[in-house]
């Protein structure tokens, strides 16, 4: 059972987001190393299964139809061109693939079989399978789960003050009904969203206080920086300070203790060093592939090396996350800052050496 606290105010997660720098890292690493194991980081390989063409406003996005971008549209892929990418995918290392196509929402038909098929294609695969793929009802989250969907992402994106200025073409309303859509089915949730498109500290907090409040949490929060692409209305926007990047990280990883966060868009403009800083503060899946979607990504063997250098395995497909801990055992990690930690309840007896082990599990 979850022990993960639903309840955080804005103002708390504020409090920690702007914590000097160093007690800030030392408290995510801690939460970090008690739920997961610190060392292996989730590669998972985004694919865009059909590109541009979207009839959303999405302001950040150069697959919307309306804005003039450089982006080449695409049809429907073909099942068979899904598998070999896959395997190409898994064959370098990433245990899930994440399959995005350019929709406002899922209409039911031929181009909704061919998704199932490939969710099945790949499922056989052994590798995980998530979709993004726009809005879904019940009956098709539930299609999705039986042809074998381990996640569905939708990205709340930002906090529910600014989402209408990022998006008027759906509210973020939509945004929750669909996540709670696919928690009707057994697919699991990942949802998260970007920084840099202009909003204000409060809005990350916002978001970050939407996200959490969902129970359970999504099993995976991607982070992501906001790639400012030419003819997009967010074409001006600065680049976000790796600074800002591993504070969203580290106090993701703090307020949704149990989840993956994943380190997503924004990747090309940091540093070694940087990531690195992420991972210890609780970033602990990346993806792969030299295109997010449309946007660059550094290429899988920069990907390896800087896996190499920092120790860090591939984690494996369908492992589960360690399970929660006491209060009492972060409280003991915690003494030297005379803080009584509150991202989690007193839950589960779990002996300290085998926290200190902190293994994580094959799921069943
Ligand atoms: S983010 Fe998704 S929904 Fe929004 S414009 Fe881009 S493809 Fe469409």
């Amino acid at each position: 059972m979850s022990e993960a606290r639903h309840d955080w105010s804005k103002e708390e997660i504020l409090a920690i987001y702007n914590k000097p720098m160093m007690e800030l890292l030392y408290e995510a690493a801690t939460v970090h190393r008690v739920h997961h194991d610190p060392n292996t980081v989730q590669v998972s390989t985004l694919l865009s299964i059909k590109t541009g063409g979207c009839p959303e406003d999405c302001g950040y996005c150069p697959q919307a139809a309306r804005y003039h971008t450089d982006i080449e549209g695409n049809d429907l892929m073909t099942v068979s061109h899904v598998k070999a990418q896959a395997l190409r995918a898994k064959a370098s290392g990433s245990s899930r693939v994440c399959m995005g196509a350019a929709w406002r929402n899922v209409k039911d038909g031929p181009e909704f079989d061919q998704v199932l098929e490939m969710v099945r294609t790949i499922n056989k695969l052994d590798m995980e399978v998530c979709c993004t793929l726009g809005m879904l009802t019940e009956n098709q989250a539930k299609r999705l789960a039986e042809a074998g969907l381990y996640a569905y992402n939708h990205n709340l994106d930002t906090s529910e003050d600014y989402y209408k200025d990022v998006i008027s073409t759906r509210a973020f309303e939509d945004r929750l009904e669909t996540i709670d859509n696919v928690r009707k089915s057994n697919v699991t949730v990942c949802s998260g969203g970007i920084i840099g498109m202009g909003e204000q500290l409060e809005d990350r907090a916002g978001m970050l206080v939407a996200l959490a409040s969902l129970n359970p949490q999504p099993e995976s929060v991607p982070i992501n920086a906001l790639v400012a692409v030419e003819g997009t209305p967010m074409e001006e926007m600065e680049p976000v300070s790796i600074w800002d990047m591993i504070r969203m990280v580290a106090t993701t990883r703090i307020v949704m203790p149990e989840t993956q966060v994943r380190l997503s868009a924004g990747r090309t403009e940091m540093s070694r060093e940087g990531q690195a800083m992420c991972f210890f503060a609780g970033a602990n899946s990346i993806f792969a592939g030299d295109k997010l979607l449309t946007t660059p990504n550094p290429d899988v063997n920069e990907d390896m090396a800087m896996f190499k250098l920092l120790g860090l395995n591939p984690q494996k497909p369908f492992v589960k996350v360690a399970q929660p801990t006491t209060t009492e055992a972060v409280d003991s990690i915690l003494a030297p800052l005379g803080e009584k930690p509150k991202w989690s309840r007193p839950a589960h007896k779990i002996e300290r050496n085998e926290i200190a082990k902190n293994k994580t599990k094959l799921v069943e």
